[in-house]
């Protein structure tokens, strides 16, 4: 029986990923929309559904196309509603955000949101406590736990494979961002930069390596990454060099790996419903 993996989408424009404070947002050029549309057309031709993992200050502006979204039969899960690093906020001000986030995408759905990516992985030894908070507003999974140790995010020691995590007094599913064990490190290979820069066909053994194992890889990928005449503005060198890094080739190597492995929502691969 072929693995069923987990196909996400964090989904917001190509300037929110960037580090920079949401205030300055509205001066930068909003492509997210076609670029959203350009992505459902990908999956709808795969004949693949995902789970977007959707920013609320997009959601607020855009609520047709989550409405799109939504009606492609994809799944809705929030991303947070500014693109900030949990573990720089307090419990409150994250509280405040994430009500604000989770609501905008119920009352344009008319769906309970169930599940949440943090902007960056930023669910860290630091900031745990937002699973509790998490819980407290009704999302039974998180998929924000990167088991490695990067400058911005990581759990070095977290579980590789989908548990379940006590949050006060209700349980949570933690779907951990894919690795691959290579030499006893933990290797991310399933999404975002890193698909971008090793070679298809290494992204596709640790695929098969993983699904061969009977364990579900967590894939995502921004619609940024299919946009790659979208603007170039200076930027931090650790940001830029990997932020346009090979993304004219992103859209037909996405295409190749729906169509060698069988995706799912991530909620549906979880069963949490
Ligand atoms: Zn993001």
């Amino acid at each position: 029986m072929r693995v069923v993996n987990a196909l996400t989408i964090d989904f917001e424009d190509w300037y929110q990923g960037l580090e920079i404070h949401h205030t300055q947002w509205a001066g930068y050029e909003d492509r997210i929309v076609p670029v959203g549309r350009r992505l459902l057309e990908i999956l709808h031709e795969s004949g693949v559904r995902a789970t977007f993992f959707i920013l609320g200050y997009v959601a607020e502006r855009h609520p047709e196309m989550v409405r799109e979204i939504s009606e492609a039969g994809h799944e809705i899960g929030t991303h947070g509603y500014s693109h900030s690093l949990i573990y720089r906020q307090t419990p409150e001000l994250f509280r405040t955000e994430m009500n604000r986030a989770v609501r905008v995408l119920e009352e344009i759905t008319g769906r309970k949101v169930l599940g949440h990516r943090a902007p960056f992985f930023s669910i860290t030894k630091e900031s745990l406590w937002a699973l509790e908070v998490l819980g407290e507003l009704g999302i039974r999974y998180d998929s924000s736990i990167f088991p490695v140790l990067n400058y911005r995010y990581g759990i070095g020691d977290a579980p590789r494979w989908p548990y379940a995590l006590d949050a006060g007094d209700k349980t949570l599913m933690e779907f951990p961002i894919s690795t691959w064990q290579l030499m006893g490190r933990n290797v991310p290979i399933a999404g975002g930069a890193y698909f971008r820069i090793y070679p298809y066909a290494f992204t596709r053994r640790a695929f098969r390596a993983i699904n061969n194992e009977g364990h579900p890889v967590a894939f995502y990928l921004h619609p940024w990454e299919i946009d790659p005449d979208h603007p170039r503005i200076p930027l931090p060198r650790r940001i830029s060099l990997t932020h346009y890094f090979n993304l004219q080739a992103t859209e037909n190597r996405f295409r190749r790996l729906l169509g060698d492995f069988t995706f799912a929502p991530m909620g549906e691969v979880l069963g949490v419903s």
